[in-house]
């Protein structure tokens, strides 16, 4: 009996021995998207890490490591710890909302961007009792509406709010949000995916109840893996809570990682060695220091931006170092930046919502050099539109 699995005639094909076609690296890319991030080579590196089984005591020290270093980034006390999940920053916002509000609780979802919105969206998803604070995109948060909101209903037993809301670089208040929630009983959900590692922020100091973050971004990991960051007791209270989802649930990764010492489920393996990496990095260099990198990277950056006739979304005071939104000129269109820009080596990214026709965003997050930077200035001046534009005088 002949059973033909290919072809006849067709070469069986041979060992793989170089890398495999679609592995040869392209050329390197400065990505100012926020996150995925240019990556230390040292992260990378680690990528390439053992195959290793998640079930046995070598994965657990793993995971038990990068928890702690987590914890430690967050600022969290003795009390804190955290919970790695697989799954990207939207996955670690959503498994909090969804575990943490009770049944008889309600969201109020504070609401100036993209992320905001987002977090009010997944309480619809899960059929919460939800509220929404809208204040405008790239508008400071009005603290005494949300103490009268909270006021107005005691049902809202959570408050959400971005820290740093990525679709405007705006920074938010949480400590201020946190003391109004505290003040009337109610706990926060930070969604702190952009600023976690970079921007001043403490779970034990700004009396945060639940952290939100991921490792692609401020963190300079690779993609792949999220955290939830709260008190044992809180991720212990939601183990008793009814799932409103399976692999989401926040009790479920408590009991495996803190009881069972093994993942709920199969982990990015690759990922997390790549995070360990990166932990220590971001350990080593301090999140002041590293506010202070990407603070540096961002002055060139918006300097060289308003010199060449580009208005800034924000003001200074309300900017985080990751992220500037900026104002296109009229006659220049983003798709006229981005080709040419590309072309060059520079991958910027759209804006979002209502900002999207009339606005691009950079980002300063990863490992970025002022040479990037300065790089990136000089090929933007040389974008046809924006050279045109400077020789008719620049309609500023
Ligand atoms: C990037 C980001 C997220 C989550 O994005 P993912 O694509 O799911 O990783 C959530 N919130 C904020 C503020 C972000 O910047």
């Amino acid at each position: 009996m002949t059973r033909t699995l290919r072809p006849s005639g067709a070469a069986l094909p041979g060992p793989v021995v170089g890398p495999v076609a679609g592995a040869v690296a392209p050329p390197r890319l400065v990505l100012m998207n926020p996150g995925p991030v240019v990556a230390d080579e040292r992260v990378r590196a680690a990528l390439a890490g053992p195959d290793l089984c998640h079930r046995e005591p070598e994965f657990t020290a793993l995971m038990d490591r990068v928890r702690d270093r987590v914890t430690r980034i967050c600022g969290g006390g003795p009390e804190h710890t955290s919970l790695i999940l697989t799954g990207s920053g939207t996955a670690a916002v959503e498994a909090t909302i969804a575990s943490a509000v009770p049944a008889d609780g309600g969201l109020l979802a504070l609401d100036n961007g993209h992320y905001g919105e987002r977090m009010y969206e997944i309480a619809g998803a899960y059929g919460l009792r939800r509220r929404r604070l809208e204040f405008g995109w790239g508008r400071p948060l009005d603290l005494a509406a949300v103490e009268r909101a909270l006021v107005a209903d005691p049902a809202l037993s959570h408050v959400s709010v971005v820290h740093h809301e990525t679709s405007t670089g705006m920074l938010n208040d949480i400590a201020g949000i946190a003391r109004i929630a505290r003040r009337h009983g109610r706990e926060v959900v930070v969604d702190a995916v952009s600023s976690v590692g970079a921007e001043d922020l403490g779970v034990e100091r700004d009396g945060i109840d639940w952290l939100a973050g991921s490792a692609n971004k401020c963190l300079e990991g690779m993609p792949g893996l999220s955290f939830v960051t709260a008190r044992r007791v809180a991720f212990a209270r939601v183990t008793g809570h009814p799932p409103r989802s399976y692999s989401l649930d926040l009790g479920r990764h408590y009991t495996a990682q803190e009881t069972a010492r093994a993942p709920a489920f199969t982990p990015a393996v690759p990922a997390f060695y790549a995070f360990d990496a990166a932990l220590e990095l971001a350990l080593a260099e301090g999140v002041a220091g590293r506010a202070a990198r990407y603070g540096r990277l961002a002055t060139l950056l918006r300097e060289g931006l308003e010199g060449l006739g580009f208005a800034l979304l924000l003001p200074p005071q309300h900017r985080a170092v990751g992220l500037t939104a900026v104002g296109l000129p009229d006659g220049i269109s983003y798709d006229q930046l981005h080709g040419p820009l590309k072309a060059a080596g520079f991958v910027i990214y759209a804006a979002q919502g209502p900002l999207a026709e009339r606005h691009f965003r950079l980002s300063t997050l990863g490992a970025l050099t002022t040479e990037d930077i300065s790089g990136f200035l000089d090929a933007l001046a040389r974008v046809p539109a924006v050279a045109a534009r400077e020789r008719e005088g620049g309609s500023r």
